[in-house]
């Protein structure tokens, strides 16, 4: 298909809404509803360029469609590309799917003020707490961490998937249990024949998990129902709020805090977000 754009690709760009042109490299299904797609920018300054944090999201534009956020989930240090794992639900998550490797898209972003703090958690335990989707931005940070192992005690993540077919990122998933640095349980909530893992949602492995709280960080992301669960399995274990990082999503359209729609009492996902500590969030009544 040949694309009829009007891109503005001056780097001088006059709106913040004009994205900048990209490429899908590579898209590899990796569970029967999501992709990942490898993403290079086609101006090589605009690659060099791009950095960002753990946790931060980009906007990304279907022309002539539309654009949505996502959260980057590929390590921060790797420069060539970035990774979204997207699943197929909407209008523009389906045409993503449709898409072929060398198809052009449209970028905006880094974008995000709260990223995970990673500075934050060095000489700290880390917990890491997903659920479905909310495994894509945790990755960003699970492999910023192992790249600077040193700097962290110890790693764990607990995974729940709805079913084994579900699981994202089994090669990564594969990866870490080969290694003795990092522990990885995964759940799922409906077993099939082969399965030998553990069942059920994955709040039930929390008790479980005995880093002493004083120095262990805890993030999570999920479906909004499992927040509320994961939380109150932590402040059993007496987590300090300030020491609890949540990802959240809401509907969000502009990414840069003009249109407001993305707003949770006083604060916006989109800047001040979409990752904060829950000691920011816990008063905030529509926040979880
Ligand atoms: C900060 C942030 C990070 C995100 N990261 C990812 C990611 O890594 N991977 C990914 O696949 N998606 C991610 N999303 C969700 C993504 O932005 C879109 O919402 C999703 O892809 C649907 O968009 P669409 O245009 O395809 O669907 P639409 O055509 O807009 O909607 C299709 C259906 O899905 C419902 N829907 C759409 N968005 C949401 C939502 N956010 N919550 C509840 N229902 C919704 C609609 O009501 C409709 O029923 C993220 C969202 C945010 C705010």
């Amino acid at each position: 298909m040949t694309l009829n754009v009007k891109y503005n690709n001056k780097s001088n760009k006059s709106s913040i809404y004009v994205p900048e042109l990209a490429r899908i490299n590579k898209i590899q299904q990796i569970s029967p509803t999501e992709k990942l797609f490898d993403i290079v920018f086609e101006d090589d300054k605009n690659q060099n360029n791009f950095n960002f944090e753990p946790g931060q999201f980009v906007e990304l534009t279907v022309f002539g469609l539309g654009e949505a956020p996502f959260s980057i989930c590929s390590n921060p240090e790797n420069k060539d590309f970035f990774q979204l794992c997207i699943r197929d639900i909407g209008n523009v998550s389906g045409a993503l799917h449709r898409m072929k490797e060398g198809s052009k898209i449209g970028i905006r972003g880094p974008y995000g003020n709260g990223y995970f703090p990673y500075e934050k958690m060095r000489n700290h335990n880390i917990i890491l707490i997903a659920g479905g989707l909310g495994l894509a931005p945790l990755m960003s940070l699970v492999k910023y961490i192992l790249h600077h192992r040193e700097d962290y005690k110890e790693v764990m993540i607990i995974y729940g998937a709805v079913n084994p077919e579900n699981i994202l990122f089994k090669d990564d998933i594969q990866y870490f249990s080969s290694r003795n640095d990092i522990s990885i349980c995964v759940t799922v909530d409906n077993p099939d024949a082969e399965w030998t893992g553990e069942v059920g949602v994955c709040t039930k492995l929390i008790p479980r998990v005995d880093f002493p709280v004083e120095d262990t960080c805890a993030v999570v992301c999920g479906p909004p129902v499992m927040y509320k669960f994961v939380i109150i399995e932590l402040e059993k274990k007496n987590y300090s709020s300030e020491k609890v990082f949540l990802s959240l999503e809401r509907r969000m359209e502009c990414g840069v805090g003009k249109c407001n729609h993305c707003h949770i009492g006083d604060k916006l996902v989109c800047v001040d977000g979409p990752v904060f500590s829950l000691w920011q969030i816990k008063n905030l009544k529509e926040a979880i």
